[in-house]
């Protein structure tokens, strides 16, 4: 019976072995016919590999912190651009120390500041998790104005001053705004790693947003967050919504009563500042008032110092309100970005002492909601087509030909006020009242688009009153009067899409069926999404440029990212902000985001064996009432504080270079 047995095993090994070599990938999933001897040698194997400990993860505090560090409106050039301008371990924390990828785009196309951070909190774009614009018309919830992407008058502001009261609300000052909804994720469709980490956690782990705005401190952070804050904007207090809590934590209300607005707007060179966000906002001031909030909330909330993983998500908004304004070309720009350098610097140096086991406890990942254009002027200077666009005679031109076509002799404001390209929202109930549906209504506006886009190109220049040849013959066309100087600018249309075209497509299997696939979201009604021809934008009388495109100059963010598991090098592959979120959650050993469609960057991380980190000093034992040996009290184990205390171990090395 055995000899048999052994006589079937030799056969099936002999049968086995040819295609031994091509299953070495998948052999531990396949019982061999030398099962027996290969199983005794696996269990050595794993004997040997299992390690005494778990491995670091969110669950046993690996890392204590990890913070999301986010630029608002940072295009991925410019770390290149003023790289010799960086000292000391600012930036270049994550180009020296950390895994850096140059090559990181937004796979959308609508390159607004809340979609921006809801993709990067969620790894998902807009089609994922439902944030298309920083604002929209949604005529269910308001038929004056567009509604942004977190109000939500479900809740209240939380924390602002006296003077801030709406005209709404009892105790109100005679000048206060009428109205002042709270906030919430309301329209956040996707989880994010943020909320992941708390649900892995039972709870357990401490997540928090903070920016100026509200949509940069919520989107990012996420509906499961302890907190998120942001600013009242004209008193520059810090706030938070009912939805988070119902009352500011102690430490807030002692940051806000303190001396640091004062010390921002000193720092800023201003006094009798009405506007902190509009005045205060656009120096650098602003970015030391954020970090020293951030500093606030690690120590009040004691952020890395629980036995699990924290997280904190920074968007620093100065850049983006100054960017605005001068454009990525100019020598505030870059000013900005120095100054900047500076405060990472010494917030770095902070986290490195006041987070038990210092910087090398902590991630950061650095990135971008989205980069910017130049200023058209600048562009236009080189020769490019950088034309503006007067939005507000556009949509004229368009009501004209649509009431020409629907209802002759009317002027039904067909078109909704107050937008913002990409978008454009229509209006419903007009075109409702003239029995028209949303396909019928789109597609119209979309075909009498391009001759609305054509009107507004400004008249050729006069023809030069010299000696040309003056007549054309009759009948012919007028002869093209050459010009001797470049012409000005003008308006073109690129693309256009009805809100049904977006929702449905099919898309082209390119990068750019692709691109608009992850744009969609109902939000904002009937609409066309208008696409410019590339360097184009609305003109605003109060920017100087804008980041609304799919063009790479409002795609292209950095991505970096400095701890222990990182392999420090420049990685010049294409990745995504997606990326961020999934590599996070792998690394943390959580679930990736609801939506998540990132990659995991393997090619960043080190191997586990690889991954240390430091150990936090022990905590002095109290000396008040003992000498050192009467702290070794016999039978005490090795595990004791004392140990540590007395041991000729070396000290803990610096985390950091
Ligand atoms: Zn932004």
């Amino acid at each position: 019976m055995r000899i048999t047995r052994f006589l079937l095993l030799l056969l099936a090994v002999l049968v086995t072995v040819p295609f031994a070599s091509a299953r070495l990938h998948s052999a531990q999933d396949q019982p061999a016919a030398d099962a027996p001897h290969r199983a005794a040698s696996r269990a050595a194997r794993l004997a040997r590999e299992v390690p005494a400990s778990p491995p670091p993860s969110a669950y046993n505090d690996h890392p204590r912190l990890a913070i999301i560090l986010v630029i608002d409106q940072f295009r991925g050039d410019y770390l290149d651009r003023w790289r010799a301008d960086f000292k000391d371990r600012g930036f270049d924390l994550f180009l020296d120390h950390g895994a850096y990828f140059p090559d990181c785009y937004f796979d959308y196309a609508n390159t607004k500041t809340a979609p921006g951070h809801a993709t990067i909190g969620t790894g998902a774009y807009t089609d994922g998790h439902g944030i298309n614009s920083n604002e929209w018309w949604d005529l269910a919830r308001n038929q004056e104005r567009p509604v942004t992407s977190v109000e939500d008058d479900r809740y209240r502001i939380v924390g602002a001053p006296d003077s801030s009261i709406p005209g709404d609300q009892p105790g109100a000052p005679p000048n206060a705004p009428k109205y002042l909804p709270g906030s919430s994720p309301r329209n956040l469709l996707a989880s994010t790693v943020g909320d992941e980490l708390r649900l892995a956690t039972q709870g357990q782990s401490k997540v928090f947003g903070i920016s100026l705005k509200d949509r940069a401190a919520i989107l990012p952070a996420g509906a499961a967050a302890n907190g998120a804050f942001w600013i009242d904007p004209a008193s520059g207090y810090f706030v938070t919504s009912s939805f988070y809590m119902s009352q500011l934590p102690d430490w807030a209300i002692a940051f806000n009563s303190g001396d640091s607005i004062a010390e921002a707007e000193q720092e800023a060179g201003l006094s009798n500042v009405t506007n902190f966000y509009g005045q205060v906002g656009r120096t650098a001031a602003a970015n030391s008032y954020e970090i020293n909030f951030a500093e606030a909330l690690i120590q009040g909330e004691q952020l890395g110092q629980h036995d699990v993983t924290d997280m904190l998500t920074l968007s620093l908004s100065a850049n983006d309100i100054l960017g605005h304004r001068v454009g990525p070309d100019s020598s505030e720009e870059e000013q900005m970005v120095d100054s900047l350098d500076e405060q990472l610097d010494s917030f770095f140096t902070w986290l490195d002492k006041n987070i038990p086991g210092g910087l090398g406890n902590v991630w950061i990942a650095l990135t971008a909601d989205h980069g910017v254009a130049p200023v058209p002027a600048t562009a236009a200077q080189y020769g490019l087509n950088a034309a503006t666009i007067d939005l507000k005679k556009l949509s004229s031109n368009l009501n004209y030909a649509i009431n020409m076509k629907f209802s002759p002799g009317e002027k039904v404001e067909y078109i909704l006020p107050h937008q913002e390209l990409p978008y454009l929202s229509l209006s419903e109930s007009e075109f409702m009242k003239a029995g028209i549906n949303e396909q019928e209504a789109e597609s119209a506006v979309q075909q009498l688009l391009p001759a609305a886009v054509a009107s507004l190109v400004p008249p050729p220049p006069e023809p030069p009153s010299t000696d040309m040849p003056a007549a054309t013959p009759a009948g012919s066309t007028p002869a093209i009067q050459p010009s001797d100087k470049r012409l000005p600018p003008r308006p073109v249309l690129f693309r256009s899409y009805t809100r049904e075209q977006l929702a449905d497509g099919p898309w082209p299997p390119t990068p750019w069926g692709r691109l608009l696939a992850h744009s969609y979201s109902p939000n904002g009604g009937w609409y066309i999404m208008i696409i410019p021809a590339a360097y184009q934008m609305q003109a605003f009388p109060w920017l100087g440029t804008n980041h609304f495109t799919p063009y790479s100059y409002d795609r292209h963010v950095p991505l970096g990212f400095y701890g222990a598991p990182f392999a420090p090098g420049i990685y010049r592959g294409r990745v995504e902000p997606v990326d961020l979120a999934a590599t996070f959650a792998a690394v943390l050993g959580i679930n990736q985001p609801s939506a998540s469609v990132g990659h995991i960057l393997t090619q960043a991380l080190k191997p586990a064996a690889d991954v240390v980190y430091p150990k936090p000093k022990p905590v002095p034992p109290v000396r008040a009432h003992h000498t050192r040996t009467e702290i070794h009290h016999p039978g005490e184990t090795s595990k004791a504080a004392p140990k540590a205390r007395t041991s000729k171990a070396p000290a803990p090395k610096p985390s950091h270079p």
